[in-house]
């Protein structure tokens, strides 16, 4: 079974082929991916409008790479998985009016796929995929939750933030400190000069007893930080980077090992952009080592949005028998679309 998969949710154009045979876990044939950033920069974040015109100018044009590089054609393809939500509106319509049309054209079942879905299972498209049950730990620029997750389709929702995402935290602090957007992976950089430990910031719901997050209230520390060095800020960025990196990474840390003590789980998945953080992946490593726990990333090119994840979400739907590719064609996206309603 050949499966076609189109990610437009936000600012990617993602295109991918995977092959999927018997219950055998998905094998990525090829993928593409068009990234936005350099248009919406200019913003200082993403615009919608700009966003959807992009996605309609891309989809078609990678679709084709990504079938001449497999060898393959529109012909062959059996299922078009394509993100349903959540997402911009308009962005997931074009992803999926195109998956919709193709799908009509061809006289082959579409599916919809939940973005955060794919970020999940994007580290069974890694070399050592993980097995379930594991916990997971899904921190992208709009979702930071903990989870338990027993199968495809099981997922129980241990812990969320309660205002602002990881990547958020990490994009909003860049922009304080002029590093441009999306500025996660910048101020990460940066954060290699400095001192994790020069500046006292807060580690929101750190003691909290439970497994919410919440780092709005660290993007406002480092914002008055900044505020307070003044012209002195330049030569401080670094440590600020660091001691904010440093924040946020504890906290990921500390609620990633008590979740996976209270379920007792050996395993940990981390998933979403977030996840490509070096920090964050070698601390995870240190403490999951010694604690015999194995830790499971996607590959650093797939943490981000790409096409690869949904193809690989809706193979591996489409195996579990959870859900059927369908031939009514006409779709609707859900822009809002809680996790753990699949
Ligand atoms: P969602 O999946 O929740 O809808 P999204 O698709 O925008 O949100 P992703 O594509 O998973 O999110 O991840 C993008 C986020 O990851 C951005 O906030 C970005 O700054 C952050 N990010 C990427 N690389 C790094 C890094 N090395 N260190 C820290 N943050 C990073
Ligand atoms: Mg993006
Ligand atoms: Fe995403």
């Amino acid at each position: 079974m050949l499966v076609l998969g189109i990610e437009s949710s936000c600012d990617e154009t993602g295109i991918a082929l995977v092959r999927a045979d018997g219950a055998g876990v998905p094998v990525l044939l090829s993928h593409a991916l068009h990234s936005q950033i350099e248009m919406h920069q200019a913003y200082g974040g993403v615009v919608p409008e700009l966003a959807s015109r992009d996605h309609i100018r891309r989809v078609l044009p990678l679709t084709q790479q990504v079938l001449d590089e497999a060898g393959q054609t529109l012909a062959d393809v059996d299922v078009v998985a394509y993100t349903r939500g959540p997402g911009l509106a308009g962005a997931l319509l074009v992803g999926a009016g195109v998956a919709c049309a193709l799908g009509a054209a061809l006289g082959k079942p579409v599916l919809g796929v939940h973005h955060l879905e794919g970020h999940l299972l994007s580290p069974f498209l890694s070399a050592d995929p993980p097995e379930f049950p594991f916990v997971a730990l899904l921190v992208s620029g709009g979702h930071t939750q903990l989870m338990r997750v027993d199968g495809v389709g099981r997922y129980e929702i241990l812990g969320e933030t309660i205002d602002d995402a990881a990547g958020e935290a990490f994009d909003k602090s860049a922009k304080l400190m002029g590093l441009g957007y999306p500025g996660g992976p910048a101020l990460s950089r940066l954060a290699e000069q400095g001192d994790p430990a020069a500046f006292k910031l807060p580690r929101p719901l750190l003691h909290s007893g439970n497994l919410d997050f919440s780092f709005a209230g660290l993007k406002t520390a480092v914002m008055t930080q900044a505020k307070k060095l003044g012209d002195g800020l330049e030569p401080r960025k670094a440590d600020l980077a660091a001691s904010t990196q440093a924040a946020i990474v504890e906290v990921l840390l500390k609620k990633s090992i008590t979740a996976l003590q209270r379920t007792g789980l050996r395993r940990l998945v981390v998933a979403g952009g977030v996840g490509a953080n070096k920090a964050l992946r070698s601390q995870l490593n240190a403490v999951c080592a010694k604690a015999g726990i194995r830790v499971h990333y996607p590959e650093l090119h797939l943490c981000t949005d790409n096409g690869a994840m949904i193809a690989m979400a809706g193979a591996m739907r489409l195996q579990s028998g959870l859900q059927q590719a369908t031939r009514a064609y006409a779709f609707d996206v859900k822009p809002r679309w809680p996790l753990d309603s699949l």
